[in-house]
């Protein structure tokens, strides 16, 4: 998940043109990326959270994503919706981690209570962890413009 201020100007919905060529950049991201046996799509559903520009959706063992964007994701700046789409594909990569302190922090583990907040505190610790890479990571791409500007 992404957190990233929206601006209220220009339309608000993502043409299917322009939801097309997100994937494509997402899929070309994701190989970028070392997630090239990865099958990563955009997600026709838009994220859940209201305050999230993007969230990411893992299928176990399945190396499989899908990014559901916001539906005003097209009012991210382009620098910004790079960063969210490597934040989210980075998600992929921490994955096994959080699974694995997730079942050694469960609650049949540590009970209900102190479970909720080792859950809670390791997604945070997460959050800020794929954010931090994204911010050193994403700028050694194009954004998506540019990109498009060169296929
Ligand atoms: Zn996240």
């Amino acid at each position: 998940m992404t957190r990233v201020a929206r601006s209220t100007r220009g339309p608000e919905i993502t043409s299917r043109r322009e939801r097309a060529e997100i994937e494509a950049y997402l899929r070309w991201l994701a190989d970028c990326l070392d997630l090239k046996d990865w099958r990563v799509r955009l997600s026709d559903i838009p994220a859940t959270e209201k305050t999230s520009a993007a969230e990411v959706e893992i299928i176990d063992n399945r190396r499989a994503a899908a990014v559901h964007i916001a539906a005003d994701f097209r009012r991210i700046t382009q620098v910004e919706q790079r960063h969210v789409l490597v934040h989210e594909l980075l998600h992929c990569h921490t994955k096994a981690v959080a699974d694995m302190v997730l079942a050694a922090g469960s609650e049949s583990v540590l009970g209900s209570t102190a479970a909720a907040i080792f859950e809670a505190g390791y997604r945070n610790a997460e959050e800020d962890l794929v954010d931090r890479l994204a911010q050193f990571i994403a700028p050694r791409f194009p954004t998506r413009q540019e990109w498009s500007a060169n296929i």
